[in-house]
């Protein structure tokens, strides 16, 4: 598309559109790029010159169209105000893009400020994530830090009313032990309970899981765009991946090994590589019923421009899923993609059809309360009952010998299956952060995650209602 033809299309901007929704209802494919956010050191004008040509590029996509998703992941204060940075790239058109939203250090006040802010400048998409930890941040950093979970931002913003907003939430399929599996699948249930409107997922390699997504949706008769995040691989985020730094992204022992191996090669070997694997991963998630893929880790624009180009040409080689499926296994060799000793998948014959199964693997596997666990549990329950509307200070001695409570002002036992949510370094009550590690333990303490002991509490109740229905609402500080 020439400049001339995007001045144009901006004349027909109106209040009501939002074209980014419009091509999900129309069930266009998308490309979506992400652009994070500039440090806040940089002069605003001189981010907006730097990344115009990645608007640009953006912008001129036809067949698939593109967006942009903006994301800032540094701590709060260390990269430009978003909303700002975004407005001033985007001239028009803006109801094509998605901003990300962080609940890290964040309250609801704050989001809603920032998404009417976005919305009074056109932008119309929002993808609401809880946030992480930083690099090098431990359980005892953590704590001191308030998490806005993304159930309670959907909430909000879909209680604000806004016209014409599109709100995402974020999923991790990548989940290889029957708990966490199934912790993050009904965290999934509660954010489309809960208002969102499509879905994307984390990055990973395992396309059996990105099956298994789409199945665990259709089982449940609930049809949503799904966006596939895909990350392009750079020798040093090979690195960091085989490393283990990328938080609650596993891959297998096969893999490792085959990326140690392109990592030997030329830097221009190493690229081809990644580029061939980028193709039959976009390619795999359009035919597996993606709605979009969402590449992550490019801000080079030429790169980029390839990538465009390059998963185009893949929509054209492959037209079917069983030789997108046969390129897929020839081009992995049959390489295990599950991290052994973890290798639990929620169907038993993914990537044989690519018709639903609606049958989940039998016999999954979860660990049974243990009789201390047990004992503790219901007589946490008998006698916590009635703690959300009694003071939160009433029986801490009893909260603390029991379920380890750390003194907060709002107590949510009733609602978290009398398991303390600030238990949970994150201080997390509507579902697990997806930041596990592969074995199912939290990624800050070396603990089962707490969402992995609820998904076992309510298993031995046969009644998983606590874990996807309603939202337990925000605190605005921690113990
Ligand atoms: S939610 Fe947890 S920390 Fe807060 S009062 Fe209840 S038991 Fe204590
Ligand atoms: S307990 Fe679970 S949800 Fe909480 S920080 Fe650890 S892994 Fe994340």
């Amino acid at each position: 598309m020439t400049r001339e033809a995007i001045q144009l299309e901006m004349n027909f901007d109106g209040t009501e559109e939002n074209r980014f929704k419009q091509r999900f209802d129309l069930g266009e494919f998308q490309l979506i790029a992400e652009l994070p956010v500039p440090s806040a050191d940089t002069p605003l004008a001189d981010a907006v010159r730097r990344a115009s040509d990645f608007e640009y590029l953006v912008h001129s996509q036809e067949h698939p169209k593109a967006s942009i998703a903006f994301i800032s992941e540094a701590p709060s204060g260390y990269a430009l105000d978003m909303v700002q940075f975004a407005t001033e790239l985007c001239k028009y058109s803006r109801d094509r893009h998605i901003l990300y939203l962080h609940g890290r250090d964040h309250t609801v006040k704050d989001i809603l400020e920032s998404v009417r802010h976005a919305h009074s400048e056109g932008f119309k998409n929002f993808c609401a994530v809880t946030g992480a930890a930083h690099d090098g941040e431990d359980e005892a950093e953590i704590r001191k830090h308030v998490f806005l979970e993304s159930v309670n931002m959907l909430g909000a913003i879909r209680d604000a009313g806004l016209p014409s907003v599109s709100v995402g939430a974020t999923v991790n399929p990548y989940q290889y032990t029957p708990e966490s599996a199934y912790a993050q699948s009904f965290k999934m249930f509660r954010k489309l309970a809960n208002g969102a409107d499509y879905l994307v997922a984390q990055y990973g390699w395992d396309m059996m899981k990105l099956q298994e997504l789409i199945w665990n949706l259709f089982r449940r008769e609930i049809n949503i765009p799904t966006v596939a995040r895909l990350m392009f691989l750079t020798p040093d985020n090979a690195e960091l991946l085989c490393s283990g730094m990328f938080r609650g992204v596993h891959i297998s022992p096969d893999f490792e090994k085959l990326l140690k191996n392109e990592r030997d090669h030329s830097f221009a070997q190493f690229e081809s590589a990644q580029l061939r694997r980028i193709q039959i991963h976009a390619a795999g998630a359009r035919l597996l019923g993606f709605s979009a893929v969402q590449i992550a880790g490019v801000t080079n624009v030429s790169l980029l421009e390839t990538i465009f180009q390059k998963v185009r040409e893949a929509f054209q080689e492959f037209r079917t899923f069983e030789d997108w499926r046969a390129a897929y296994r020839e081009y992995y060799d049959r390489l295990d993609m599950a991290p052994y000793p973890n290798e639990f998948y929620l169907f038993g014959n993914l990537l044989e059809s690519d018709l639903p199964a609606d049958q989940l693997s039998l016999a999954a596997g979860i660990r049974p309360l243990t009789r201390s666990e047990r004992f503790r549990r219901n007589l946490a329950g008998a006698l916590f009952a009635n703690a959300g509307n009694l003071p939160a200070q009433e029986r801490r001695l009893t909260k603390k010998l029991l379920v380890s409570c750390r003194g907060c002002d709002l107590c949510r036992l009733p609602m978290t299956d009398y398991v303390c949510p600030e238990t949970c370094p994150k201080g997390l009550a509507n579902g697990s952060c997806g930041c596990n590690k592969a074995d199912g333990g939290c990624e800050l303490m070396n603990a089962e995650c707490v969402f992995a002991k609820r998904l076992r509490i309510a298993d031995s109740r046969i009644d998983y209602s606590s874990l996807e229905e309603g939202a337990v609402p925000p605190v605005e500080s921690r113990p």
